[in-house]
């Protein structure tokens, strides 16, 4: 039997693609293969949102030129955001490459495939594993038209294509009828979900009819832009039993300067007006955010603002990024990147470092309750599982309770995690 191994960096929207492709070649008649070594085709799904990631790409491939020395016979492929279209200099950089595809290029893999006598790719039936995990990725769009300044997501993924309502309506059936008790409904901007589609149907929409999936326990939608976050999708957050009270909002930074300069489109103070109206409704809710740091230009004032807004707000989680300029975009092209490494990795730092403190008291406000974890698995002996606020729960419980809801009394917390038994 022939084997694939698939390695992934990057965001879910990755995540999701390669489980699609693991389904595909699993469908084909291959089996997983531990390591690269072992296989018979070698998909690496890159990135190329940060440099950082970009460079672990490149190393990865680097290694394979030797696998192909000594075994000629592997298919080695690329995709992912590496991958655009002067797939030519790919070639000319990376000749041990057999395959390129961008993104969804589907019918690229699905050729190579049938010139091996496989069947094609089936893009109902691909998507959907025999064994889905207990929370399964649905992308419902893919591409963005924000074109922010510092981002080469839309020159790699595209424009903003939504997929069909009813279509990702029977995905979701089907991952469910096979086991999955939570999805997470994926979009660069995906509260911008069905606005190219001819009925115009929006993600409130959406999440009223996967609501109404019988089986389905948990929705959670990611990620959101403070431009599209509409009064009807909240509403929809608040009454829609299944969706779970926790939206992703990025900010990216606290200052209005630094914003304009990022051509996000939005105020600090229309951000703060919005966050509001969120809680108000939705009283709640877990929010968590994306900053960048050392953007550039970014004075110590301006940091400083974005300190102060996030203080003030105080998030459930807050990833954060360094800034680093990438090849297409606007902020490489016109900004000069002016702020050291040593600079953004200290600015880093103060905002990790608060945050951790912000969101150790906030889960320590969930010491001696009851929450409600959907199981995933276990680890070093334990049980582990999600609250509806995207908490992470550790517990200790009885056998077979993955994909189950079970009530947790929490009797330890940190800035990471919550600990408790089952009740
Ligand atoms: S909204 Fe901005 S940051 Fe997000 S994918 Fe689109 S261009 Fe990139």
């Amino acid at each position: 039997m022939k084997q694939y191994h698939i390695w992934t960096i990057g965001c879910q929207m990755n995540k999701a693609d390669s489980d699609q492709v693991a389904n595909y070649l699993r469908r084909a008649g291959f089996r997983q293969a531990e390591t690269a070594e072992e296989a018979d085709l070698v998909l690496l799904n890159s990135c190329v949102v940060r440099e950082h990631a970009e460079v672990k790409v490149v190393n990865r491939l680097n290694s394979l030129k030797v696998l192909k020395k000594s075994r000629p016979d592997i298919t080695i492929a690329l995709t992912g955001c590496m991958v655009d279209s002067r797939i030519d200099d790919l070639k000319r950089r990376f000749p041990w490459v057999d395959l390129f595809f961008r993104p969804q290029q589907w019918e690229v893999l699905s050729g190579w495939g049938e010139s091996r006598g496989l069947p094609g790719m089936d893009q109902g039936e691909d998507s959907v594993p025999h064994n889905p995990p207990v929370s399964a990725y649905v992308p419902i769009m893919h591409g963005c038209d924000s074109f922010c300044s510092y981002c080469v997501v839309p020159y790699r993924r595209g424009k903003a294509r939504s997929r069909d309502l009813d279509e990702i309506r029977c995905q979701v059936q089907n991952l469910v009828q096979r086991g999955a008790k939570e999805v997470v409904l994926l979009g660069q901007i995906v509260d911008a979900y069905g606005h190219d589609l001819p009925s115009k149907p929006d993600l409130a929409d959406l999440l009223t009819a996967v609501n109404g999936i019988e089986g389905l326990l948990r929705i959670r939608f990611l990620t959101s832009h403070p431009n599209y976050m509409s009064h009807k999708l909240i509403r929809a957050v608040a009454d829609l039993s299944k969706v779970c009270e926790h939206i992703s909002l990025p900010i990216q930074a606290g200052d209005n300067g630094v914003l304009e300069a990022m051509k996000r489109g939005y105020t600090t103070e229309e951000y703060g007006e919005l966050v509001e109206h969120i809680r108000r409704i939705v009283p709640n809710v877990a929010l968590s955010t994306d900053v960048i740091v050392g953007f550039p230009g970014e004075t110590a004032e301006q940091f400083a603002s974005t300190m102060d807004v996030l203080r003030q707000t105080r998030f459930d989680k807050v990833h954060i990024a360094a800034y680093s300029p990438r090849p297409e975009t606007s902020a490489t092209k016109n900004l000069r990147d002016d702020i050291s490494f040593e600079e953004k990795e200290t600015r880093r730092a103060q905002v990790e470092a608060m945050q951790n403190i912000i969101a150790a008291e906030i889960n320590a406000g969930f010491l001696g309750r009851t929450v409600e974890v959907l199981v995933e698995d276990q680890k070093r002996g334990k049980w582990y599982g999600r609250t509806r606020g995207d908490k992470l729960v550790f517990f200790v419980g009885r056998a077979g309770m993955i994909g189950q809801l079970a009530s947790v009394r929490i009797e330890k917390t940190s800035a990471f995690a919550l600990q408790g038994t089952l009740e």
